[in-house]
């Protein structure tokens, strides 16, 4: 496939999980991907090396999110990788979850930890990326599905919910632009940030609740959000799309 041939993509935290996926669907469809991760270099460069093997084009670019200086760092890697070229396509995927950040436990550092990774970053690099966007520019954040459904986690789902609030507000403004701005909403998704899914009865449950029987791979999450940056989404806006095979169907 060949659908984005000739545009450029920034996918954050690209080195691992769903943004790996993410970028690799994205570089198959031809798109130029700056590969984003935080600390994991040796985990971005086989992202990068992988995507090269298939003959595809990617980069990577190291910005720890959530600290001072944060955004100037990453778009200083991603200006110099695009080389004058513009920015098509965002995906905020970065993100971590703080199983210790309960309500009866959670610290105000580990809040604010939270909000400044998973909310304050996404706002912030938006708002660069427009400055290199083209009109008919794409913007996919990713959500999760503990916007809709309880977790003890209290302090993550908040976050998420800030995700989907902001996609829908930026949709609105941005649309005079002709930049789309969706939300994908994954569900249990086997990646790092679930080390406990490789427990077989834990997987199992998860199954169990799962119209699909199963939990989801990355790739499961990689192509919905493709399709998000295809022209065949052109029309599509504000949306968040469940991604999660029919979690909690009944
Ligand atoms: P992983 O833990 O597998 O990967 C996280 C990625 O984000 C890595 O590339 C990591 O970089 C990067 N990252 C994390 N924190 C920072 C930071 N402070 N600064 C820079 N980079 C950072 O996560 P998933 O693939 O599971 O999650 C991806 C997104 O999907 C997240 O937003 C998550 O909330 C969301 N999600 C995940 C679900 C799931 O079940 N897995 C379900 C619903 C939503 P590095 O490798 O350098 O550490």
């Amino acid at each position: 496939m060949s659908g984005l041939t000739g545009k450029t993509a920034l996918v954050t935290g690209a080195s691992r999980g769903i943004g790996r996926s993410i970028a690799e669907r994205l570089a198959a469809e031809g798109a130029l991907v700056a590969v984003h991760y935080g600390s994991n270099e040796g985990a971005a460069k086989d992202v990068v090396n992988a995507i090269h093997t298939a003959g595809g084009r990617a980069f990577p670019v190291r910005a720890e999110l959530g600290v001072d200086g944060d955004v100037d760092t990453l778009f200083t890697g991603l200006e110099e990788g695009l080389a004058g070229r513009p920015l098509d396509i965002l995906v905020n995927n970065a993100g971590f979850i703080d199983y210790d950040a309960t309500v009866d436990s959670v610290t105000h550092q580990q809040f604010e930890r939270l909000f400044a990774v998973n909310v304050r970053a996404p706002l912030f690099i938006t708002q660069r990326a427009l400055t290199l966007m083209p009109d008919g520019g794409r913007i996919i954040n990713i959500s999760s599905g503990v916007t809709w459904f309880a977790i003890p986690e209290i302090v993550y789902a908040m976050t998420k919910g800030a995700i989907n609030v902001f996609s829908r507000s930026l949709a609105h403004t941005q649309g005079v632009r002709g930049i789309t701005v969706n939300t994908v909403s994954p569900g249990v998704t086997e990646t790092d940030m679930n080390g406990w899914l490789s427990d077989r009865d834990a997987a199992k449950a998860i199954g169990d609740l799962t119209a699909l029987g199963r939990p989801a791979k990355p790739a499961d999450i990689g192509d919905a959000v493709a399709f998000f940056a295809s022209e065949d989404a052109r029309w599509i806006s504000g949306q968040t799309l469940e991604v999660n095979g029919g979690l909690f169907l009944g």
